[in-house]
């Protein structure tokens, strides 16, 4: 892993706008397009993508200071996840462009999009219907996907159409070798438009922003992935679109946590309330449950079946809840109740 703030040339304190400006102007400086070394931009690419998030950017900074022990890190991430990550911010639209047209640079046989979406407990329980905007490709309308404004192709004249450029270089021996790269002219293609469309500038696709309703049921599983079929990419050539997958995270919540497929919470309760059993009614997450703790209860849970996830249950630790104030007649009484247990 590298060092992110001398990536984007920012001091460590950088603040969140200074970062976004500093990857800007980088950005546009070293994409591919524009003479740019391909993986320095993506490393680019990740710094802001580390740097720009506050949660990663602290974890990132003690991954740091232990980098300079001599630790090592692995990159965060992989191709896919930079690029699901970048559909979801906004930037003008030159920038926007930029970086799609990056990752649609290298080969993508995958026209999935993986959209992160962050939801509260409360909503997972109660079910609800998040609106998300994201990025997709479709095919051009005005050249119908071939890049052309004729739609007609001709052989590239870089490469002659086979695609590939060939480059002899030489070693300061003598040796001689041909290397192959893929033709940029055509991106490998072998063919380019006769005229370029001029609305999608030979891509053969427009970048559309898309804006959805996904509807959450009720206790739906959060580790289930939502796919909504046809919204992912399409390719210019064969019309087919990708799916949209939706991938779920819930927030922390103060009072619950999802275990499985249980939900995890505490109730506070005195001794004698465990002694002597009790009927109360729980707030759930706005729910009123009636609970029954049995006499001489002695368990260290409360289980109330049905409330999780996928028929889980709501189960609760069992706290004690501590004695605010022992006046003389309370502790006189208590006293009494011991010598009455113990006579037993
Ligand atoms: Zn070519
Ligand atoms: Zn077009």
């Amino acid at each position: 892993m590298e060092d992110y703030y001398q990536i984007l040339g920012v001091p460590e304190n950088a603040s969140e706008e200074e970062i976004k400006k500093k990857f800007r102007e980088l950005a546009k400086k070293y994409h591919p397009d524009m003479g740019g070394d391909p993986e320095k931009f993506k490393k680019i690419l990740e710094a802001y993508r580390v740097l720009s998030d506050k949660k990663l950017r602290s974890e990132y900074d003690q991954k740091r200071k232990m980098m300079k022990e001599g630790f090592f890190f692995d990159t965060p991430f992989g191709f896919e996840d930079l690029h699901s990550f970048f559909r979801q911010q906004s930037f003008d639209d030159l920038l926007a462009d930029l970086i799609e047209d990056f990752f649609s640079f290298t080969p993508e046989e995958k026209r999935d999009i993986i959209f992160d979406l962050e939801v509260e407990l409360p909503e997972i329980i109660k079910g609800t219907n998040k609106n998300i905007s994201y990025k997709r490709k479709v095919v051009c309308f005005n050249c119908d996907g071939t890049g052309s404004e004729t739609k007609k192709l001709i052989r590239c004249n870089v490469c002659g159409g086979s695609g590939k450029v060939f480059k002899k270089s030489s070693f300061f021996t003598g040796f001689i070798f041909e290397t192959a790269k893929r033709c940029n002219n055509c991106s490998g293609k072998g063919k380019v438009p006769e005229r370029i469309c001029k609305i999608c500038q030979g891509r053969g696709y427009t970048i559309k922003d898309e804006i959805i309703t996904v509807n959450l049921p009720p206790k739906f599983n959060p580790k289930e992935y939502i796919k909504i079929p046809g919204f992912g990419d399409q390719d210019p050539l064969t019309k087919k679109s990708g799916d949209l997958i939706i991938r779920i995270s819930v927030k922390p919540h103060p009072k619950f946590t999802i275990r499985g497929r249980d939900i995890i919470g505490e109730i506070e309760l005195s001794f004698i309330d465990l002694i002597l059993g009790k009927e109360l009614t729980i707030d759930f997450l706005g729910d009123k449950i009636r609970v029954k703790i049995p006499e001489g209860y002695r368990g260290e849970y409360l289980r109330i079946p049905g409330y999780g996830i996928n028929n889980g249950d709501l189960i609760l630790k069992i706290v004690l809840k501590p004695v605010k104030k022992l006046t003389p007649k309370a502790k006189k009484l208590l006293e009494e109740l011991r010598k009455e247990l113990e006579e037993e």
